[in-house]
């Protein structure tokens, strides 16, 4: 029997192992592996199902025993569900992965028959502990040890190492329990990205820590992929915009089709050809409606439409700006106000909007704002992107034979690409015109599918790639194998 306990991010459990009878009984507590936030109640059960596995180990291999059976049982039934599952496979995104991974190891390499067994928790509540079964006193005896040694764990160093862990994965001197995938993509790749920035020299190392990449990250992951790849591409400024087209010869002139000034991915934002002034004043009056919706500080919700004003007027004029706004202000200003259209915003703005949240006693949460901003944000390029895209449009007897040539040839190849490959049904929609229909259609069309179908068939890529790096190195498994186990 085990049970855990957590409190204040702090992780314990307790065990007993007992035969037929209580009689030479053993008894333990540990305290769960893991940083502060990898802690949970979740955990501390899974702590305990791994001890009773390592200490059954110990005991069989002390006393040569090979064969037998044991009965574990805990109050944690997603837990036992999870940890002796024959059919669900560990995820590697999977919370408490390294325990988990411990205790199924363990498992497969017992030679004991292992049955588990799921006890109602906390049966004292309502009964007498006289009358409960051996499990229910067995259950609230260790629910308390667990319980009373959570003191214990607090004065003792934090610890990481699990007994019977295949492998693990640390990052410096942090062990990864969670979100394998994500943390490793991280690690592997943000240090490249900050490279990118800074050799740019639009942003310094101190105010790539000050932007509030968490709201970023959740305001992306909350977008369409289509949205994402948008922002992404003019964040960066390569995109199909003009100086770009000429680059990669689908288009002869590099100008503006509202303004005919040279267009690069900024300019989108700027330009004031072709009554793209409406566009943005009227996206500005829904940001401000939505900022009042949400009671945004009266000062912040003046500072930022103002300041967004006045940049995309070319105006350096002074906005007057509240007292406490002063120092967010300056770092914007530092970063420039395109940064924070395109949503790259420093935390404080998120600081501030939780000030004023908690001042007048609301339940909003300054993240949660952030994160909306952010999206209404990147809805005014989108909405200034497809303007622009409108009038290309409109201009399309402009384009001439040439680029259609070039344009209808890169659809058909990856049209037959897409046909070929296995794709997820989400991204169907691609094919749902027949080739012919979908030539047949405008060039902004064409180049809107293109666009998307682009960033489908490199996750595609992607995806049977790692697919055929899995059969390779089972392929290679298999054949060590047989080398191992050939006959000599
Ligand atoms: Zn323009």
């Amino acid at each position: 029997m085990c049970d855990g306990s957590f409190k204040d991010a702090y992780g314990t459990a307790a065990w007993v192992l007992e035969g037929d009878t209580s009689k030479g009984r053993i008894v333990g507590r540990v305290i769960a592996p893991g940083n502060s936030s990898d802690h949970s109640a979740y955990r501390s059960e899974f702590s305990g199902i791994s001890a009773v596995m390592v200490m059954v180990k110990n005991l069989c291999s002390y006393h040569n025993i090979t064969e037998g059976s044991v009965e574990l049982a805990c109050d944690g039934l997603s837990a036992i569900d999870k940890a002796f599952s024959y059919v669900s496979l560990l995820h590697i995104d999977e919370p408490n992965y390294d325990l988990i991974a411990a205790i199924k190891h363990q498992w497969k390499y017992s030679s004991l028959l292992w049955k588990v067994r799921h006890v109602k928790g906390h049966q004292d509540q309502h009964t007498a502990i006289q009358q409960l079964d051996r499990w229910g006193k067995l259950n609230v005896e260790m629910d308390q040890l667990a319980k009373a040694y959570i003191g214990v764990a607090k004065s003792r160093p934090r610890h990481f190492s699990i007994v019977g862990e295949p492998w693990s994965i640390w990052a410096g001197n942090k062990k990864v329990v969670k979100d394998l995938a994500s943390t490793i993509y991280e690690l592997a790749h943000v240090e490249q990205v900050k490279q990118y920035w800074f050799s740019k020299d639009q942003i310094t190392p101190e105010q790539f820590m000050n932007i509030n990449w968490g709201a970023i990250g959740q305001a992306m992951s909350q977008s369409q992929r289509s949205k994402r790849s948008f922002v992404s591409k003019h964040t960066v400024g390569m995109c199909g915009v003009g100086k770009f087209m000429v680059r990669w010869k689908e288009r002869v002139s590099p100008n503006c089709p509202r303004c005919g000034q040279l267009e690069d991915a900024s300019h989108v934002w700027i330009c004031s050809g072709c009554n793209s002034a409406e566009i943005w004043e009227k996206s500005l009056a829904d940001l401000e409606q939505w900022m009042s919706s949400v009671s945004t500080d009266p000062d912040i919700q003046d500072a930022i439409l103002q300041h967004l004003k006045s940049w995309r007027a070319g105006n350096t004029t002074h906005v007057n700006i509240a007292h406490d706004l002063q120092d967010i202000i300056q770092l914007q200003e530092q970063l420039g106000w395109q940064s924070f259209f395109e949503g790259w915003i420093p935390a404080g703005w998120e600081e501030a909007q939780q000030a004023y949240y908690s001042l007048i006693r609301s339940h909003r949460m300054g993240r949660r704002w952030t994160v909306c901003l952010i999206q209404k944000l990147w809805n005014i390029a989108w909405d200034l992107w497809e303007h622009r895209n409108g009038i290309l449009h409109q201009q399309d007897n402009c384009l001439s034979s040439a680029e259609l040539a070039v344009l209808n040839q890169k659809i058909r190849s990856l049209y037959s690409q897409l046909l070929n490959s296995s794709i997820s049904s989400q991204d169907r929609y691609l094919l749902s015109l027949p080739i012919d229909k979908l030539l047949g259609k405008d060039s902004t069309y064409k180049r809107t599918w293109l666009d998307q179908a682009q960033v489908v068939m490199a996750v595609v890529r992607k995806n049977s790639w790692s697919n055929s790096s899995r059969i390779m190195l089972s392929n290679m498994r298999r054949v060590l194998y047989r080398w191992l186990h050939r006959s000599t």
